[in-house]
């Protein structure tokens, strides 16, 4: 057995921690980081974008419990930690009904930061590049403070989330709460839900399945995609920095592609589906890519995982279990 270092020991805290959101694609494998770190994680999830198969592997772990529960409604818990993730992600959830995706920014994220003052919790928002809306500038500083439409289809999500960082930042000043805040940019991997419309999702099922690659516009705009493993190792690195680490932090990974870069990567993988163009939905970003310089230097993070090797692990993870996602 490996000699455990007698500082780590000595250091070792198991914490309790609150992950809402933790049913699903990014909060699912986050718990499961934590759990095997050895703390207790509490699950907060309404199931409207997350499933139950996506923590039925964390369901005999003892440290582990589960909560049904609405985030936009007060939640009661002793915690000394809070992921707060609960939102849904893709445009498609996130526009099907978006005066609740407004509710669980807004109300959502004072709730929890009420919970974290009350109970003296640390407390981190998974915000995102969608903060920046279609960015003028490029790549994007955490210094920028973006070119967001306030009344468009993609609005209930990017302002939603901007009024969420607001709130973390004045609990900050005004209640002197211990926040951190990622901006997390597009992040793809195994579990991701297969009918939930991102493009990796889409482009990875269309392929399997024998569809065309629905790309949509003229497929030039770009975004910039984290491997989910990256992005949990960031959002655990930032919890646990210094307290006058706050962020924002960008948390993503700088290669940037168009959609028809990706679509020919996953062509690649997975031969023979042929191109069918779609209209360009409305706002959306024609480019994308983050600039980490602050998570680098503060959190001695960076990405360690290629498109290629990413999308390589995707396929396989869809391969084996698309039958049962898509039901
Ligand atoms: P996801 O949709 O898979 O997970 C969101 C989870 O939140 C789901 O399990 C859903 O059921 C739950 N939820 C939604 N509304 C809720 C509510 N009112 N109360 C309780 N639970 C609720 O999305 P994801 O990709 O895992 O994203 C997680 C977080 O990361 C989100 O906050 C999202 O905004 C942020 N983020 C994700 C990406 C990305 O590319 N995946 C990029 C930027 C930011
Ligand atoms: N997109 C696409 N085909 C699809 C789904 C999305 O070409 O089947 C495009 C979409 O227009 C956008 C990019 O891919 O330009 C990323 O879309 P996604 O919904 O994954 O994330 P977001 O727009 O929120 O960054």
């Amino acid at each position: 057995m490996p000699e455990i270092p007698v500082e780590a020991i000595a250091n070792y805290r198991p914490r309790r921690i609150l992950v809402t959101g933790g049913a699903g694609f990014i909060g699912s494998l986050l718990t499961r980081r934590l759990l095997d770190a050895g703390h207790e994680v509490l699950v907060v999830d309404n199931f409207y974008s997350g499933t139950r198969g996506n923590i039925e592997d964390l369901q005999g772990e003892p440290r582990f419990e589960l909560m049904r529960h609405d985030v936009t409604f007060p939640l009661y818990v002793e915690v000394d930690e809070i992921y707060h993730l609960a939102c849904p992600a893709s445009p498609v959830f996130y526009q099907r009904d978006p005066v609740q995706t407004t509710k669980t920014c807004v109300h959502g994220s004072i709730n929890m930061l009420g919970l974290a003052k009350r109970t003296g919790a640390k407390i981190l928002l998974a915000s995102t590049s969608e903060v920046y809306g279609d960015p003028a500038m490029h790549p994007q500083e955490e210094s920028y403070w973006g070119n967001v439409n306030p009344i468009g289809i993609r609005s209930c999500y990017d302002e939603g989330k901007r009024c969420a960082e607001t709130l973390f930042f004045d609990y900050f000043r005004q209640h002197q709460l211990r926040i951190k805040v990622a901006r997390i940019f597009n992040t793809y991997g195994p579990r991701m839900a297969a009918d939930d419309g991102r493009v990796v999702s889409n482009f990875i099922v269309q392929a399997l399945t024998g569809q065309p690659l629905t790309v949509f516009g003229d497929g030039q705009q770009t975004r910039s995609f984290c491997y989910v493993d990256d992005i949990v190792e960031g959002m655990i690195r930032l919890m646990n920095s210094p307290d006058d680490v706050t962020g924002p932090i960008n948390l993503g990974n700088p290669g940037e592609f168009t959609m028809l870069e990706l679509a020919k990567k996953v062509t690649a993988l997975v031969d023979g589906p042929d191109i069918e163009y779609r209209p360009l939905p409305a706002d959306d970003p024609s480019r994308r890519k983050p600039d980490i310089a602050k998570a680098v230097q503060l959190l001695g993070w960076e990405p360690t995982v290629a498109l290629d090797e990413g999308l390589d692990h995707t396929v396989a993870y869809f391969r084996e279990h698309l039958a049962s996602a898509l039901g």
